[in-house]
């Protein structure tokens, strides 16, 4: 049996730019609505998870990338370059951005295609929740939306 979470708490404003892509290499930003299921055993309470709870905390890890520049750590497309609490990321497309480093949140990814996004997602989620079998549904747009689960 699964359950599934979504809403206003599962919501995250980001911006982000890819590289090397027409429209998305300009930086931009998207409402990614973030729905997420949990499959598992009930309990001897008949639930898989009490909603509320499991709500907060898929909330409280999602949240730390809400109203920020999502930059991909790992990218070989930028180079990133810390200091004086200013980021400065060069791309291989000739672009250069500067951002606080207050506003900027680091990712180990290689990008921020919403299809490793949701798998970054996905892999926080459960390693809070080993036990479940856990589907991250994430939406860039209400029409352009990334589904991750691992293979079980
Ligand atoms: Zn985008």
């Amino acid at each position: 049996m699964k359950l599934r979470v979504s809403g206003d708490k599962l919501t995250i404003a980001s911006a982000h730019m890819l590289v090397k892509h027409e429209k998305c290499a300009r930086i931009h930003g998207h409402n990614y609505f973030i729905e997420v299921e949990i499959e598992g055993e009930l309990n001897e309470e008949n639930m898989i998870i009490d909603f509320s709870e499991f709500k907060s905390r898929v909330s409280k890890i999602i949240k730390k990338y809400d109203h920020k520049v999502l930059i991909p750590f790992n990218s070989k497309n930028f180079n990133i370059d810390i200091s004086d609490e200013q980021v400065t990321v060069s791309s291989c497309d000739g672009k250069v951005y500067r951002f606080p480093r207050e506003d900027v949140e680091f990712l180990p990814l290689e990008s921020t295609t919403v299809e490793l996004l949701s798998r970054f997602i996905h892999d926080l989620i459960k390693e809070e929740y080993p036990q479940f079998t856990i589907t991250v549904i994430m939406s860039e747009t209400p029409t352009s939306v990334a589904i991750y689960t691992e293979d079980k």
